[in-house]
Order: C-alpha cells, then structure tokens, then sequence
C-alpha cells in the first residue's frame, strides 16, 4: 500500500500507529542530527522527523533531500514537544523508520506556499505547481463542491443532465464565434457554442421538460478580469413553466448552493427589482445592494440658476456619502479623478459638504445660497457630517459615473463586505437596445427571448419601450445569471428577427431549424444560465474567475502553459484547404 493515511489526516489520537504517507515536500530544516521536513499532498502538511531513532540510510537520503521532492515515508506517529496550533496535523509528528525517494524536483520558479513569489505569468506558466498551492486548492474543492450540488439539487428537482454538441452552427449571444475548420467538408466552418441556447430550446421541443448541463461555453471577446475565451455555465431550460416557475426554482437552488457550499441562510424571499428601477435607483442593472448610498435625481431641483453645467444637462444626480463631510480636498480630487477616467467619461463631481453645525460648503458656492444646498441635502437624504457627490450630464453616462462613483465610495467606507451577500431578481429588462453605430437594434438578451404580452402591439411602433421576459440573478454587484422566457411562435419569432433587421433568408440560414422545429409543436418554455466559474468566486470571495479554473487564459488569451494557440503545420493547413495570411 503506497499510504496509510493522507498528510492532512493524522492527529493525537493516532500517537503510536505505524503509518505510510506519500507526498510533495514543502520544507526541510536540518537542525545538527535532526532533519525536519513538512511533507505535503491535497490533503495538508504533516511534519516527519528524521533523528536518532531513524536508520543510518535514511538520514543519508534526508540529508539530500530537497523541496518539491516526491518521497514514501513509513515510521511512527508520535507527539511533538512544540505544538503548532495553526496546522491540523500540529500536535503530532511521523518519525521516518522507512523512506523512499519516488522522485527528484528541480528548484520550482516560485514559493509553493500560501503566499507566493511568482508573478501572474510566471504562475500561469507552471500552473500545475500553482495548482499545489493551498488557496488554489481550496478553489478547486470549492468548484468541485458547488458542482456536485448542483447536480444533486436539480437532479432532486427533475432536471436531465443532456450534453449538447461542441461543433455547430452559430448561436448568437453578442460575442464573435470561435470557428474551427472542416477537413471532411473543406471550405466549411463549425462554430463552438457561445452557448447551448438553440439546442436546450430544440431539447424542449423534443419533450425534455427539464435540462440542464454544467457546459463551456466559448466566446471570442476581449478579456477582463472576470471574462474568459471558455467559460463554464450551468445552463437550465424548463417547459410548461412561467416566469414565475423559473425564478422561484432557480431561487431555491442558490439558497441550497448557499447554504450548502457556505453554510449561509438567505433570509427572506430575494427581492425583485425592475430593470427600470434599478438604473434609476442604481445607475447599473446589477446593483450591488449590501449598501444603501442609492442615487437621487436633483435635475428640477439645481437647474434654473447661474451654473451653466447643471443648466444644460440632461441629468442631474446625486449619492450621499455618510460621514464623509471631512473629506480634505486631496480626497475630492481624487475623486474627480475618478470619475473623469476615459472608462467612467464624466466630466467631474461638485460635491457640497452638509457641515455638523448644519451649515454646507459647496464647490458651487458661488452660484447657490446656502438655502439652495439645504433643500439638495433634504432631497437627497443628507445628514449633517455627510457629503454629497454631484454628478451632471447625459442621462446615462451619468448614472454610469454615479454608480462607479457609489461602489468606489461603498469600497472606501468598507461596506462590501465579502462575507455579506445580497442577492436579488432585476426583471422587465427592455427587450431592444439601440445601437447609434449601425442605426439598428440588437436583442438585449437573445433574439429568441419574448416580449411581455402587453407590450406585443408596441414592437413596430416604439420598440424601445417593449419590455421582454427576462431576468438576471445578481449578487454583490456581480451578474451570476440569466435567462428568460422564449418565443415558442413561430409568427411572432419571425417578427422579431425583422425587427433585429434579419433578412427572410439570413433568419432561415441562421435559425432554420429552430422554426422548423416549433413548426412541429413546442412547449411553452423559458430558461436561465448561471456563470459558474463567477458563481465559484464570488462564493470564494475573489475577484477574479481565473482561480477557479484549472488551466485558465491570460489577457491575450493565451495559454502560456502549453503555448496555445499556436501556427499548424503546412500538412494540416493543405488537408483543411486553408491559406494563413498574415
Ligand atoms: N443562453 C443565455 C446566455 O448564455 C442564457 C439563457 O437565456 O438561458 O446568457
């Protein structure tokens, strides 16, 4: 037997047992006779020592013996004169009787420790030896963990787990595709999902009432940190359902993640907001709600005075930050900073500090009487000790800037909180977006998501106001999920491909099948994807999604590890019928 136990599993109660271990070692300290070693594996770090009481051959081998060494050790378990409280295994250590070498190590470019040395690259490069580092670990069970209860939830609930094919025809979901060459139908081209989104709808016509699948999904967009070229989702369809039924089974599963994965009970039902109310209350579609610091319009209320700014503008808002009237006039450039950067755009903050003794100082002071300021402070809720951020402009670079401005200030004054979680239901998203660029609308969502029933008349007329059925699921600020209710119709699926400017034939090249399918009977039906790996950072309490994948990309979407992508032999390129260019 290669081991007896794991390196993470040995306690006092195990004093006397010989045991075997196998492990990486992550440390060895020779103290004159004495050589001790922390042996590691997935499980932890157990302490050998080697000494008197070891064979003469086995303190010549530790004495060679160095870190990220492979080695067998047997011997027994005793008591350590010097506990270490910080680690499980602290009250013990094995005394080495037998010891085996299964392999060398070279010198790891970085610490293989908590806290490591390496740079981003250099860690993505040798991501195997990142992978041994214990929050990477964690990372890994954590995902492994969230997975397994999903699987059980929805199981539980009546879903089918049904794999959906890699190589197809393109789905759209706003990104650019990633294709990949025919050699058996040369000059031909599949796509890799975006997302199973046609086939778990063809799975609902084929009469699999409930799907779901923990899929990747690949989409060729720039990278940020929380985007990956392949990503994982859980993806669910339902049929015979309505809005309703998906929201609140999909609810219960992420109070079962919650308290399953981190022993945390949601309280209460999550609450549901409008797209609508959420902008204007938020100035984003994914507010993050562990803290108040909501956005007042003061646009009647500031214009009509000398200040030229408010005066022209479209809107006027304003957060209160508490507390904050003490902020110096470093700390109101920063800010100003802040907002002004190309990826926020606004043109600056006027803020007005609402004083303890009840009076305001203002950078506006010239154009406004102090009985002006007060009835801002009253209109936006400010107490005195607080400071209001101004912020003017068009309506929705401003409130783009005010709830950049809001999360800066929630970050400042510590009030998201990782171990909090908010989570809530934004619904009623517009089912159109207007695009200046190209003078055309593009589907919010998807184009098979429907339209609320009452606003059906208004899809010629003003379809910009059409609301759609659609919802995303949101915690902390972070989009976790989302879906919607879809066009089982084929009349109406073809208006709206008109709408998204499809041509008759380009819908039918594009969607075919999925019409042909419904012409055939389809259920009423709907659905939501969750972004898994996000899912599994948040619950992680990183910001980042690339910790919680295995073998991630970096921002060039490169894997450095194995050097993908890479050019491919003339063979290869001849087979396919393909000539590189560039
Ligand atoms: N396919 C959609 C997405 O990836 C989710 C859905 O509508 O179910 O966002």
């Amino acid at each position: 037997m290669y081991r007896t136990h794991t390196c993470g599993e040995l306690r006092m109660a195990d004093l006397g047992r010989t045991v075997a271990l196998a492990g990486w070692i992550q440390k060895v300290r020779n103290l004159g006779s004495m050589s001790f070693i922390d042996l590691r594996d997935r499980y932890g770090v157990t302490q050998l020592v080697v000494g008197d009481g070891s064979p003469e051959t086995v303190r010549e081998l530790a004495s060679s013996l160095g870190r990220e060494f492979v080695i067998r050790v047997e011997g027994a378990v005793v008591e350590r004169s010097s506990k270490n409280p910080k680690m499980p295994t602290g009250d013990i250590e094995v005394e080495v009787e037998r010891l085996t070498l299964l392999s060398e190590a070279r010198t790891p470019p970085f610490t293989i420790e908590e806290h490591s040395d390496g740079g981003d690259e250099l860690r993505m490069k040798y991501r195997y030896l990142d992978l041994r580092r214990p929050p990477l670990r964690r990372a890994m069970i954590l995902r492994h963990r969230m997975a397994q209860s999903v699987r059980r939830f929805l199981d539980g609930e009546g879903f089918l787990e049904i794999e959906t094919p890699f190589l197809i025809k393109s789905t759209p979901e706003g990104a650019r595709d990633f294709v990949v060459p025919s050699r058996m139908n040369a000059g031909e081209f599949y796509a890799l999902p975006q997302s199973p989104q046609q086939f778990k709808q063809l799975l609902m016509v084929a009469g699999f009432d409930r799907y779901f699948q923990i899929v990747r999904c690949f989409r060729d967009e720039d990278l940020r940190a929380d985007r990956q070229p392949e990503f994982t989702q859980i993806d669910c369809e339902m049929a015979f359902i309505d809005q309703e039924d998906v929201l609140s089974t999909f609810e219960w599963m992420a109070r079962y993640l919650f308290r399953e994965t981190l022993g945390v009970e949601i309280e209460g039902d999550f609450p549901r907001m409008s797209w609508a109310e959420a902008m204007a209350r938020y100035g984003n579609d994914k507010p993050d709600l562990r803290f108040g610091m909501e956005i007042s319009e003061l646009t009647g209320s500031v214009q009509g005075g000398d200040f030229a700014v408010f005066n022209t503008a479209e809107y006027v808002g304003a957060i209160v930050a508490p507390g904050c009237a003490t902020y110096t006039r470093k700390q109101l450039d920063e800010l100003t900073d802040f907002v002004k950067r190309p990826q926020i755009g606004a043109r600056g903050v006027v803020w007005v500090r609402s004083e303890q003794d009840g009076s305001f100082k203002s950078s506006v002071d010239k154009f406004y009487s102090s009985d002006d300021l007060s009835g801002w402070a009253a209109t936006c809720g400010a107490a005195p000790g607080d400071l209001i951020l101004i912020i003017a402009g068009d309506r929705t670079r401003s409130l783009t800037a005010l709830s950049e401005l809001r999360l800066e200030m929630g970050e400042r004054l510590g009030l998201r909180d990782r171990t909090k979680f908010a989570p809530l239901w934004v619904v009623d998203f517009p089912l159109l977006e207007w695009d200046g660029e190209s003078g055309r609308y593009f589907a919010m969502h998807h184009p098979f998501t429907s339209p609320k029933n009452e606003d059906i008349p208004l899809l010629e007329s003003d379809p910009g106001r059409v609301r759609a059925n659609a919802y995303d699921f949101v915690v902390n600020g972070v989009e976790i999920g989302g879906g919607s209710i879809r066009i089982h119709d084929s009349a109406l699926q073809h208006r709206m491909f008109k709408l998204l400017g499809f041509s008759d034939e380009e819908a039918e090249r594009q969607f075919g099948s999925l019409m042909e399918a419904f012409s055939y009977g389809a259920p009423p039906h709907g659905g939501i994807a969750f972004g898994f790996d996000r899912w599994c950072s948040l619950f992680g309490g990183a910001d980042s999604i690339r910790d919680y994948i295995a073998f991630p990309k970096n921002n060039s979407g490169r894997d450095v590890m194995i050097d993908a992508p890479c050019a491919i032999a003339d063979e290869q390129l001849r087979e396919l019928g393909l000539k590189v260019t560039v």
